[in-house]
């Protein structure tokens, strides 16, 4: 693969830190943006602008079929069955919060239960948590094992309660390990429960095929695969997105109003009340694209070298406690080294102009599963190199040296 090629689409990866060369390792967080992405963004609102689904005018015609293609290529991209079933969000934590309320609103009473896992990101688990507070139900919790899997067997005894939903991390932000998504669904949809994935890391690192998973609601950010903030995607089976009562209410979503009540609009628009962010929308379809145009093979292969690098380097760093299973991590490392706070290394890190994640990562039951305030977490992308790793392990040494 043609890294340095890559890199020249990633203007910003040619920033200075503190007069060193910037090494972006905080990808977990959001990715940096290739030329394609933030030349078209410029460009729709350069040659494009204009508001959609409601205008007979010629701009507003083509914004809005922009805006349907970029819906169809997310279609393709996750092979899901129906255009109808991808809903535009702001991100992940919006598509879940649009299926955690609707299920508080309409599906959990008290006596039901919801299982999360103890990974979870916040946004899968502070949905669910105050799902479960408002509406009664029971609020269960998958713990993971010391190096951060799940145990199926437990999970099966989990299951066995029939919780109505589970909503597990497809890879976790904070160990960036994969969870097995179409075991784990088929085993809850045996039990009659609904599966809830969060795909925010899972989108950017491997090939999501949501029908072979088998998942009800599927949901992830753009900017953690190289496209814009503001625009996320919730995948949901049409059965589901039937049922559920809408998230927000106002223009786009309607099909009648009248002075004492409602009626909704079709899917997906039943769930894209207002203006939707228009440019954002249409230029993830350009990210999607450059992602493509790498391949997943080559990305995961990539990564994996740098992961196993950095992974092998840290190990031979005196003091270095590394989190999570010795293989199979996606483009994650999370680390402490005794005796340093975490913090305190991601500022010696920065001064060398090394971009890396300090604290809890947005995972404090994780965190306090693992019993630590938190960690170092470094993540790589598809641009970043081999010479990169070895100067994040220099930085840590020379950390580790300072602190101890
Ligand atoms: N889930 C996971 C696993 C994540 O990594 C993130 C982002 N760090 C989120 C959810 C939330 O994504 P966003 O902030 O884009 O909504």
């Amino acid at each position: 693969m043609d890294v340095q090629g890559i890199r020249k689409e990633f203007p910003l990866l040619d920033t200075k830190i503190n007069g060193n060369p910037l090494v972006y390792l905080d990808n977990a967080a959001t990715t940096q943006k290739p030329r394609v992405v933030t030349d078209a963004l410029l460009d729709y609102y350069r040659t494009l602008n204009s508001n959609i689904h409601r205008g007979v005018h010629h701009l507003s015609q083509q914004a809005t079929d922009a805006f349907e293609e970029s819906r169809e290529y997310v279609r393709l991209f996750m092979n899901a069955a129906k255009h109808e079933e991808i809903i535009f969000t702001k991100g992940t934590t919006e598509a879940i919060n649009l299926v955690a309320n609707g299920f508080a609103r309409a599906f959990l009473k008290k006596g039901d239960r919801v299982l999360v896992t103890v990974s979870d990101h916040h946004s899968d688990f502070v949905p669910w948590q105050q799902a479960c507070l408002q509406s009664g139900a029971e609020f269960d919790i998958m713990p993971v094992e010391r190096d951060g899997t799940l145990d199926l067997a437990l999970l099966e005894e989990k299951l066995a309660l029939k919780p109505k939903l589970v909503a597990f991390p497809h890879i976790s932000n904070g160990l960036g390990l994969e969870n097995p998504a179409s075991k784990i669904t088929a085993m809850a949809h045996a039990q009659g429960a609904a599966v809830l994935v969060d795909g925010a890391q899972g989108i950017a690192h491997c090939r999501v095929d949501v029908r072979d998973i088998g998942c009800d609601f599927y949901c992830w950010s753009a900017h953690k695969i190289y496209g814009p903030t503001g625009i996320g995607v919730l995948y949901g089976r049409q059965e589901w997105l039937d049922k559920l009562p809408p998230y927000q209410f106002g223009g786009e979503m309607i099909e009648e109003v009248d002075l004492q009540q409602t009626t909704f609009a079709a899917l997906p628009f039943k769930f894209e009340a207002g203006t939707p962010p228009i440019a954002e929308a249409i230029t993830l379809k350009n990210a999607l694209e450059f992602v493509e145009s790498i391949g997943f093979d080559a990305l995961r292969e990539h990564e994996a070298q740098l992961t196993g690098l950095a992974i092998d380097g840290l190990r031979r760093i005196d003091g270095t406690e590394i989190y999570g299973k010795e293989e199979g991590h996606s483009g994650v490392v999370s680390f402490n080294i005794e005796g340093a706070y975490h913090y305190d290394i991601g500022v010696i890190l920065d001064q060398l102009g090394i971009a890396v994640r300090t604290g809890h990562h947005c995972a404090q039951p994780l965190m306090k599963h693992l019993g630590i305030p938190g960690c170092v977490r470094a993540s790589f992308a598809i641009y970043n190199t081999q010479e990169e790793v070895e100067r994040l392990l220099s930085g840590v040494k020379k950390a580790a040296e300072m602190l101890r």
